[in-house]
């Protein structure tokens, strides 16, 4: 799906806001990304993951390996189509690990996928538990990046959706008067 395609998909999904928000930082935004409005759609998903895989396929992944909760549901859907297991690392007293005897090895392939990646810190955190298991990392993959942030793999996004925030006292919209958006009321019927 070109980027184009998908930004209009994903705001007709709900997935994609437009309006004035309070990011978790503090700070003000023009834009908000729920997540969930797309994962919670197989429809989306699937066409999703057919464009990681397509574009992983040569690096020959055994493994398909995201982060809890929201990575899961991309992460099976992407190894169905490759073929591959899907494991996930979730926190373990509160430090990202392997449970469930999910099993990775030095003969392990490993693609890391997740959905939004602001920072990168929770894919960041997925790429050590695989390399502390002598297993290597030879792809990420990411369906919305926020911020130019790199991984030092082949890395493939789906769609580049820059931050845009100001200071509140900066603020655009609050200069004009618009109140804050709450972007739970706004979930679709
Ligand atoms: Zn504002």
């Amino acid at each position: 799906m070109r980027a184009e395609a998908l930004a209009d998909r994903l705001r007709a999904r709900g997935a994609l806001l437009d309006g004035h928000f309070r990011l978790s930082s503090g700070r003000h935004s023009d834009r908000f990304i729920q997540k969930f409005r797309i994962l919670e759609d197989p429809s989306i998903v699937e066409p999703l993951a057919a464009d990681i895989a397509a574009a992983v396929r040569e690096y020959a992944p055994t493994v398909v390996v995201s982060a809890a909760v929201g990575g899961i549901v991309l992460g099976y859907e992407v190894a169905r189509q490759l073929g591959t297991l899907a494991i996930f690392v979730e926190k373990e007293s509160g430090a990202p690990a392997l449970r469930r005897s999910f099993a990775l090895g030095p003969s392990d392939r490993a693609l890391v996928v997740e959905d939004v990646v602001t920072t990168g810190l929770s894919l960041r955190e997925v790429m050590e538990v695989v390399r502390s298991k002598g297993a290597e990392v030879v792809a990420v993959a990411v369906i919305v990046r926020r911020e130019p942030v790199e991984f030092g793999v082949p890395t493939t996004i789906l769609l580049e959706l820059p931050v845009q925030s100001w200071d509140p006292a900066d603020c655009p919209a609050c200069a004009q008067g618009v109140p804050i958006d709450d972007p739970g009321s706004r979930r679709r019927a």
